[in-house]
């Protein structure tokens, strides 16, 4: 049951197969025997089980959707009414959401199953998922190392199978990272593609939920839930949704993709490189046509990324006072010991190295140098998309640098760290859609294929991923014991 996808769960349910109530118990002994992943940080069996038996009922009555019954899970970034929404912190540890994000929202009401809530790096700053103060999560594929970041409990989960789907969030990379170091198909959509509302804030001009599926079909399928105008989102956007699944057989005969010479230089695995070279040419195959572009501001997105981020993140998270919700510490002296020992006893070292960097740069006297400096870095890099995406249809290129490093090898070294985003950062400082799509191994490894389209092109995005599902099969392998 657990390795179906969510049209083939769909009709089983439909059919009599097996019921809502029986596929959520699969999911939930799954998770009981692989807690050694540490995917989840709350496992919310009874209301799992709860929303099955009225998704049973629905299925009966027939007005059920194609989500009606699916176990799925949210990360914890996500507001869950009546349900911890920690954030991966110490911080939010003991806040318990009195309302929904309107992603939940959206998924409860398709009937989908929610199994928990999945562990993240705190307050999604990182790539490895070792910054989560509930301790790192285990890449099923190889579980000495990382799964990604930041949502790499939604990744692993989805690898090995502890969940149908799952949702994440890209603020740099944070879901075509983990998607591409799980082995599994993850999309960020357009910035304002879907709503913001009740998903807590890391750096607001960047962060994007989206789909992490095992396929291309699987994610049209949550992104169909997931996606559109929101009142509550001030910087969602009123664009009519297409439906994601009609297009996702057409063509691409004839399709022009662009390879930056930047994605292929200095930096890049070998090993990483020729799986990449392998998946576009099963695109030429298909009638792709390749041609190399060019976007010469790439390499300043890493540094304009972090002062933008970090700025963003020090106002965000200013609200986490020790006053209003979250963590308290004891026996407060005055107004600024509350603040100041509450924040600083909640906050992880990455986090307070961000806040730090973040106020530093907004400081009067430093604004202009560094922030304003950035943003108009952040510009020349939207130009180098725009020329490029006028150029080509699609961008191609690695998602990561290399496979998924050892747990512990990075985490000591903020740098190079950062740097395993270098592909991924600049398509969110641009608010473009990209994905994450298996395309096969290197050392036992999972490598993923990205591809970049244009504002609002989603449906072809998923088209291409899927198209290239139609003829490989990386996306259906399974880690090693999680079969
Ligand atoms: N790794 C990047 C960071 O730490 C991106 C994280 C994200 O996309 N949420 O900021």
């Amino acid at each position: 049951m657990h390795n179906k996808s969510i049209k083939e769960l769909a009709v089983g349910l439909r059919s009599g197969e097996f019921s809502s109530m029986e596929l959520t118990q699969t999911f939930l002994n799954r998770i009981k025997q692989h807690q050694s992943l540490n995917c989840f940080i709350s496992v919310t069996e009874d209301l799992a089980l709860q929303a099955a038996q009225r998704a049973d009922v629905k299925i009966a009555k027939g007005d059920a959707s194609l989500l009606t019954g699916i176990p799925i899970a949210q990360k914890d970034i996500f507001c869950t009414q009546g349900v911890k929404t920690s954030c991966g912190s110490k911080m939010l540890d003991n806040f318990i959401s009195p309302y929904n994000a309107t992603v939940v929202e959206k998924l409860n009401s398709a009937g989908a199953v929610m199994l928990g809530k999945l562990n993240m790096d705190e307050f999604a700053m990182g790539s490895s998922n070792e910054t989560s103060y509930y301790g790192a999560v285990k890449n099923p594929w190889h579980t000495d190392s990382v799964p990604g970041g930041s949502s790499g409990g939604s990744a692993a989960a989805v690898a090995a199978r502890l969940s149908v789907c799952a949702t994440g969030t890209d603020t740099g990379g944070s879901i075509r990272q983990p998607a591409a170091h799980c082995g599994i198909t993850g999309l960020k959509p357009t910035y304002g593609r879907v709503s913001r509302y009740g998903m807590i804030a890391y750096a607001s001009s960047l962060d994007q939920g989206g789909p992490m599926a095992r396929s291309a079909e699987d994610a049209a399928i949550l992104m169909q839930a997931m996606a559109g105008f929101d009142h509550k989102d001030s910087t969602s956007v009123d664009m009519p949704v297409p439906d994601y699944q009609v297009g996702l057989a057409n063509e691409i005969k004839g399709l022009t993709i662009g390879l930056p010479k930047e994605f292929f230089g200095d930096g890049l695995s070998n090993n990483v490189a020729t799986v990449i070279e392998k998946a576009i040419q099963v695109y030429r195959d298909m009638g792709a046509i390749v041609k190399e572009v060019s976007m010469p501001n790439l390499k300043l997105a890493i540094p304009a990324y972090y002062v933008i981020a970090p700025a963003e993140c020090s106002a965000n998270l200013s609200r986490f006072d020790g006053v209003r919700f979250g963590y308290r510490c004891a026996y407060p002296q005055d107004l600024t010991d509350l603040y100041t020992r509450s924040r600083g006893e909640a906050f992880g070292k990455e986090v307070k190295r961000r806040i730090l960097m973040g106020t530093y740069a907004l400081s009067a006297g430093y604004y202009d140098a560094y922030y304003i400096k950035a943003q108009k870095i952040r510009r020349l890099i939207s130009e180098d998309f725009k020329k490029a995406l006028a150029e080509v249809d699609v961008i191609m290129g690695p998602v990561t640098p290399s496979t998924a490093f050892g747990i512990g090898e990075k985490i000591g070294n903020p740098i190079e760290m950062y740097l395993s985003d270098i592909y991924t950062i600049a398509i969110n400082l641009a608010g473009l859609p990209a994905m994450s799509i298996p395309a096969g191994f290197a050392e036992g490894k999972p490598v993923g294929l990205q591809v970049i389209g244009n504002y609002f092109t989603e449906d072809r995005l998923l088209n291409i991923a899927h198209k290239y599902q139609q003829v490989t099969d990386w996306h259906q392998r399974s880690p090693k014991g999680f079969e």
